[in-house]
């Protein structure tokens, strides 16, 4: 039987780096096994439910670049692929289990359930959940809540005694009494729609899922589920619940860590060669060493075998090293592509960009790309290119362990050989080259530390104390601003 998994998102919010990873994984299983990857829109809630976050999933995805090969949007034989779309046949396959005495109505107001819930919280050594009341009601007893016009939910029969047992390709057999677990879920809630335990298993069978690989917050609902496949005399599909995602803390991956939706990487500049590569590198290893992977090495390379039981730590600096380290791999061209939005977006860059701005954005790139690590670095990176930097404190010109009548003193000493930087060599290379050994040649003479002399003059043109390489950027810049940056510095100073 070929393989066909699915990734199956709830849309009621923004993808969760969790949620991408999940797709990621399931996606290059499928792949590495010649296999189907099936998008499934599990909207059975209906308050949380939003398009935003269903136009989120298309963008982010689409973003990426990953496809599924079944989908709302591509179709496929065992459609439709939005739960909202089947709720008829979960239904039908409530009453089954009804008529089967496998499931029974439950009429039970939400104030008694309350009531019991508050009850329950007094005494906490009493069974806690619901209490099977309606469970074994009479055919009277039922006559008699249906006249007066509650509408029941469905409730699903926990066996009283015994266990459930299923095996988990990562986990090893997972086993649970089913008098822990909480008695006697919903199915099918008042207004007829289904939970999520009813859907999701009807549509795995009927989609022909063979492996479930999800977050390992859903391992409690595993025996449930097992249950439910019992129930309807269903062979149930391969399990494998995923390693959790956590921060560096040991917790939980969240807000509290950084960003956590894929749609604020993308805005900050990742690329999704980095977010492919890095995201599937928490919990899963090729081997000791082999680090980097592109989206068509991992359609080959992924297998189950290679995942971790850990959880994985997402870690924020290195995807960063990767995002640098793939920004490093784009052309020019590409890179330049890449950047303007950020450039034009922050008001620096006219769209489309002037001739004089698309000249500058040329000498730009060689000498950024060393140095960015996310794309939107490009705005602080390259500011003193488009705006006045004089508002830097003038404490930021001097250096460490010196003071500002000799930082006065290195100004003065560097601006001429700024100056005649034209003189020295062709702009480019040479030009460097020839300044670096005349600051050198000035460092020797002077008693100044090579870094104590071009630190202050970094400052006084771009207004940072990082910056893109100094000499380059007095050329992108111009040499006369550069020169009026100095004076300015020189007056701050004095
Ligand atoms: N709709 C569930 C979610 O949002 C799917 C869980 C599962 O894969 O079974 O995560
Ligand atoms: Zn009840």
């Amino acid at each position: 039987m070929s393989v066909r998994v699915r990734y199956a998102p709830s849309p009621t919010g923004l993808q969760h780096i969790g949620g991408v990873r999940t797709a990621l994984f399931n996606y290059f299983f499928a792949k590495s096994q010649g296999g189907d990857f099936i998008l499934r829109i599990e909207d059975t809630d209906r308050e949380r439910y939003s398009d935003e976050s269903l136009q989120d999933l298309y963008d982010t995805f689409s973003w990426l670049g990953i496809e599924w090969d079944e989908g709302p949007d591509k179709g496929g034989e065992y459609g439709p692929y939005v739960q909202s779309e089947r709720f008829d046949m979960y239904r039908e396959y409530a009453d089954k289990l009804i008529a089967e005495g496998k499931a029974y109505k439950c009429y039970c107001t939400p104030e008694r359930l309350e009531a019991l819930r508050t009850e329950q919280q007094k005494d906490k050594k009493a069974h806690q959940g619901y209490d099977r009341h309606c469970r074994d009601l009479t055919p009277e007893q039922q006559a008699e809540y249906e006249k007066q016009g509650i509408k029941p939910v469905v409730r699903f029969k926990i066996p009283l005694d015994g266990k459930t047992v299923f095996h988990d390709v990562l986990l090893g057999d997972v086993k649970r009494k089913n008098s822990d677990i909480s008695p006697d879920p919903v199915l099918l809630k008042s207004d007829g729609f289904p939970t999520y335990h009813l859907a999701n298993i009807i549509d795995d069978h009927h989609m022909n899922i063979t492996h479930i690989m999800r977050a390992q917050e859903w391992l409690p609902s595993g025996p449930l589920h097992i249950l439910l496949y019992q129930a309807f005399e269903w062979d149930p599909p391969t399990y494998c619940h995923l390693p959790m995602v956590m921060g560096k803390d040991g917790q939980k991956l969240s807000k509290r860590h950084g960003s956590t939706s894929l749609r604020d990487f993308i805005a900050k500049g990742y690329l999704p060669e980095a977010i492919i590569n890095y995201i599937s590198l928490i919990g899963w290893a090729y081997d000791d060493s082999r680090e980097f992977f592109d989206k068509a090495d991992l359609e080959k390379l992924f297998v189950l075998e290679k995942l971790n039981k850990a959880p994985g730590v997402f870690d924020y600096k290195k995807l960063d090293w990767f995002n640098g380290q793939y920004i490093r791999k784009l052309s020019d061209e590409e890179l330049k592509a890449k950047i303007i939005p950020y450039l034009q977006d922050s008001g620096n860059v006219d769209n489309p960009p002037s001739e004089a701005q698309d000249a500058m954005l040329n000498g730009l790139i060689p000498i950024v790309k060393e140095r960015l690590k996310l794309l939107s670095d490009i705005v602080p990176m390259t500011a003193f290119l488009f705006s006045d930097i004089s508002g830097y404190p003038a404490e930021d010109l001097i250096p460490k362990k010196k003071d500002a009548a000799s930082t006065l003193e290195i100004l003065k000493l560097g601006r001429p050989l700024i100056e005649k930087m034209a003189e020295l060599g062709p702009d480019g290379e040479a030009q460097d080259e020839a300044l670096e050994a005349a600051f050198k040649a000035l460092s020797e003479e002077s008693g100044f530390k090579l870094g104590e002399l071009l630190s202050p003059l970094r400052v006084a043109v771009t207004g940072s104390r990082v910056s893109p390489p100094l000499f380059a950027s007095i050329r992108l810049l111009g040499l006369k601003t550069a020169l009026e940056r100095i004076d300015e510095a020189v007056k701050k100073l004095e």
